[in-house]
């Protein structure tokens, strides 16, 4: 609870007032007001008007263990009283950090054993672009360090991890593309493949990495990085035959490989992370939104043995984070991880939530007539909205079909985002099966109303 109490009116007039919000319009809020949150608990929010609204996107894809939960609320109230700040840098460390480090090394796939600690997924991605480019220096390859990223791929929002992403948006404001990065397409076969079958697609659309490393020369290449299922660029899984190929390219040229595990990571696939679902085996891995499931900023570059018998030759390390390791969200992080275990959160959503989940979209969804393709993986739902279902034909990009969409979901109780034409969900890990069924139904019933408002017959 606030401690301040006011009205829905006067938190909004307050917030136009005084609040810029990311990737927002802020002439948005001039004919609109924010949705104020005030409370929430299990899969579900409230807002100042005391609605229930069911969380389908957990947060911002990040609170996977679900709102209000006890342990992690008494694990930051018990580190702030015993340590609530010591700093990692120089020769010092805590309790918390050292015992997170310990933790994930278990986790994480292959001899990704080595951990440096950040506040956010962006900052994780620039300490991976220093710590890489680092690496090739000490390797004594100085020029290479261009990064291949993809299109849509979505790094942060900082300005090189804005260089590392593939968001022309992004790019276009402020000169914000740096030198030194490169994308290739992104493995959508629905957007980029057609006439061709997925297998053959993926096939293709890794070969994209291949023949921009060639052109690049291999010399020159530090690192490709994407995360094993596209998120915020409209949750694009990749074919089967994507991972494999991009795998063999990378080991081909010695080009580095980087899963982005921010948004996969810590079951949202089923997995503790989305490299273990796809076979991806990575060089370095950041991950961040689920590690704490959004309770305290906290994110983590984990890397391998190579990197860091590279880093260990290299001298000083000159980076890092006056938060970097911050005992409170290390401890908090560390609840968090317990929580999926003791409550088998990953076998939940590998065995019965995910399919159920998978099943409802396909069967319920897929054929409504306004949705041309339902994609994703685990708990992670795109659906993508078309003006024609037979030709795949999207709507004028200007007509907002799949914001109309998301604000039919919200007057309903549901809670989903609008990326592009597509409409997609990431609900909390302890969502159950009946929480999926009132999102399928809302969702219906918002895709009927689009449906209507867009004239689709
Ligand atoms: C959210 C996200 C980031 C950025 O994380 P922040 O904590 O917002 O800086 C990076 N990579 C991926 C895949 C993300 O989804």
């Amino acid at each position: 609870m606030s401690s301040v109490e006011r009205n829905t009116k006067e938190w909004q007039d307050l917030d136009v007032a005084h609040h810029l919000h990311p990737f927002t319009d802020p002439k948005y809020f001039d004919t609109k007001g924010p949705l104020v949150v005030t409370r929430a608990e299990g899969s579900y929010v409230w807002d100042s008007n005391g609605r229930k609204i069911l969380d389908g996107m957990a947060g911002l894809w990040c609170v996977n263990v679900g709102y209000g939960r006890k342990e992690l609320i008494d694990a930051s109230h018990k580190q702030m009283q015993e340590l609530a700040y010591y700093n990692v840098f120089f020769q010092s460390s805590t309790p918390p950090q050292i015992e997170l480090s310990r933790v994930l090394a278990e986790l994480t796939p292959g001899d990704l054993n080595h951990f440096f600690f950040t506040n956010s997924g962006s900052e994780a991605n620039d300490t991976i672009i220093r710590m890489v480019r680092h690496f090739w220096e000490v390797e004594g390859k100085p020029e290479k360090h261009i990064f291949i990223g993809r299109t849509l791929g979505y790094h942060g929002s900082t300005l090189a991890a804005t260089s590392l992403g593939g968001m022309q948006a992004m790019h276009d404001m402020g000169k914000s593309l740096l030198p030194g990065f490169e994308h290739i397409m992104h493995p959508h076969h629905f957007a980029n493949g057609k006439g061709q079958t997925r297998e053959v697609f993926g096939i293709k659309a890794a070969q994209a990495l291949e023949e921009k490393i060639l052109e690049l020369g291999a010399d020159n290449v530090a690192a490709f990085v994407a995360e094993p299922v596209q998120g915020a660029g409209g949750v694009i899984e990749p074919p089967a035959t994507y991972w494999p190929e991009i795998q063999r390219i990378c080991k081909k040229y010695d080009v580095l490989l980087v899963a982005d595990e921010v948004i996969c990571g810590f079951g949202r696939l089923g997995h503790w992370f989305g490299s273990q679902a796809y076979g991806i085996e990575p060089d370095l891995m950041p991950m961040a939104k689920g590690l704490s499931s959004g309770y305290l900023p906290i994110a983590a570059v984990a890397y391998s043995a190579r990197i860091q018998k590279g880093l260990q030759k290299g001298g000083l390390f000159s980076h890092g984070y006056t938060y970097s390791g911050h005992p409170v969200a290390c401890a908090v992080a560390l609840a968090n991880i317990k929580l999926i275990k003791d409550e088998k959160l990953i076998e939940r959503v590998h065995d019965e939530t995910a399919p159920y989940f998978r099943k409802r979209l396909n069967e319920a969804v897929a054929g409504h007539k306004l949705v041309g393709e339902v994609r994703g993986a685990g708990l992670l739902a795109g659906v993508q909205l078309v003006k024609d279902k037979k030709t795949g034909e999207l709507f004028d990009s200007a007509e907002n079909v799949a914001v109309r969409c998301r604000d039919h979901c919200l007057e309903r109780g549901l809670i989903m985002r609008a990326v592009g034409q597509s409409m997609v969900a990431s609900p909390p890990l302890i969502i159950t099966k009946a929480e999926i069924d009132d999102m399928i139904d809302i969702l219906i019933a918002s895709l009927d109303q689009t449906a209507k408002d867009m004239g689709v017959a």
